[in-house]
C-alpha cells in the first residue's frame, strides 16, 4: 500500500508535467506560426515577401511541425491515467506509444516538406515574383523587360554576373516615366563573390595537383579562380582526398570537359523540354554524346512532326 501511493503520488506530478509541457508545445507553435505570418502580412514589398518564404517558409512550417511531434508525445503522456494506476510498466507502455506517435508525426511533416511543399511554394514564390509591380509615385503597373531588354539598364558587374547565371535581374519598367525598378534574384549555378569588385563573378578556371593523394596521405591542389567582371585571379590551396573528386581525372590535373561521358556508372540521361503552351516532351538517352547532338538539332518544328 505504502508504495501504490507513492507511485499514485508520482503519477499526480507527472501527469501535471506532461499537461504544461503540452500546453507550452501548443503555445509555441502559435507563436512560431503566426510570427512567421506577421512577418511575411507585414514585409513591404512582393520582392521582401519572396525573399522571406523563400528563405524560411520551409523551416518555419517544418520547425512548428516539429514542435507538434513533442506536444503529440506530452499529450498521449496524460491518457489513460485508470489503467496507468494499476502498474508502474503501463507509464513506460504510454511513453513509449507516445514517441511513437510523435515521431510518426515528424516523419510524415519532414517528408511531406522535403518532396510535397516545394512544388506549391515554388507556385507561391513564381506568384510574387511575376506580379505586375507597382510604380509608388505615381501608381502605375509596371512591365518585367525580357532578357534582352534588360541588358541596357544593367550595369557591366551586373551583366557578368547574368552572364555567369549566378544572379538573376529582373527590370521593371514604367512606360510612362521610364522609372526602372531593378530586383535582384538567385541564379541557377553558384559563383563566388568577387573580393574586388563584389560581384558574384569568382569562377573557377584552373586547377592544378601539386601533391598526388596517396592512401596514407591527403593530396593538394590548386584551384585558380577569376572573375569575369574585373579580372581578379585568385588563388586558393586545398587538401585532396583520395576518395572525393572522383570526375577529376588525377593524371591530367585538368579538368574533364564532360566528367559524365568518362563514367560508366552512367545508365541514363533524360531530357524534359516544355514549351511555353505547357507541353511536355520527355527525352530518353544512353549516353551523353546522343544528348548533347539531341540539344544541338533540337525545335519545335522538329518535334511537331514526331508527335
Ligand atoms: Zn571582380
Amino acid at each position: 500500500m505504502e508504495e501504490n501511493s507513492a507511485y499514485l503520488a508520482f503519477l499526480d506530478i507527472w501527469h501535471q508535467a506532461m499537461w504544461y509541457l503540452f500546453l507550452g508545445a501548443a503555445a509555441l507553435t502559435v507563436i512560431l506560426v503566426l510570427s512567421y505570418w506577421i512577418r511575411y502580412a507585414s514585409a513591404g514589398s512582393l520582392k521582401a515577401k519572396f525573399d522571406l518564404a523563400s528563405r524560411s517558409e520551409t523551416k518555419t512550417y517544418l520547425n512548428a511541425n516539429y514542435v507538434i511531434a513533442a506536444g503529440i508525445v506530452f499529450i498521449v503522456n496524460t491518457t489513460y491515467q485508470d489503467v496507468i494506476s494499476l502498474s508502474p510498466m503501463w507509464v513506460f507502455i504510454r511513453v513509449f506509444i507516445g514517441l511513437c506517435f510523435g515521431t510518426l508525426h515528424g516523419y510524415i511533416a519532414y517528408l511531406i516538406f522535403k518532396y510535397y511543399y516545394p512544388g506549391p511554394l515554388d507556385k507561391k514564390l513564381k506568384r510574387l515574383r511575376y506580379t505586375p509591380r507597382i510604380n509608388p509615385s505615381n501608381g502605375n503597373t509596371m512591365k518585367l523587360l525580357s532578357e534582352d531588354e534588360e541588358d541596357a539598364y544593367l550595369d557591366e558587374g551586373m551583366q557578368a554576373e547574368e552572364d555567369a547565371f549566378s544572379v538573376d535581374y529582373d527590370v521593371w519598367i514604367d512606360e510612362a516615366t521610364g522609372e526602372t525598378k531593378i530586383e535582384k534574384y538567385k541564379g541557377h549555378l553558384n559563383a563566388l563573390e568577387c573580393d574586388r569588385c563584389g560581384f558574384q563573378t569568382l569562377k573557377l578556371q584552373r586547377e592544378e595537383i601539386l601533391r598526388q593523394p596517396t592512401n596514407t596521405q591527403d593530396g593538394e591542389i590548386l584551384k585558380e579562380y577569376k572573375c569575369s567582371y574585373c579580372g581578379r585571379i585568385k588563388r586558393k590551396t586545398q587538401n585532396l582526398s583520395t576518395n572525393v573528386d572522383k570526375e577529376r581525372d588525377l593524371s591530367t590535373g585538368k579538368l574533364i570537359a564532360d566528367p559524365l561521358s568518362h563514367d560508366n556508372r552512367l545508365d541514363l540521361i533524360k531530357i524534359e523540354i516544355q514549351g511555353t503552351n505547357g507541353e511536355k516532351k520527355l527525352f530518353e538517352f544512353q549516353n551523353l554524346k546522343q544528348a548533347q547532338n539531341f540539344l544541338k538539332e533540337f525545335d519545335f518544328d522538329k518535334l511537331k512532326e514526331e508527335m
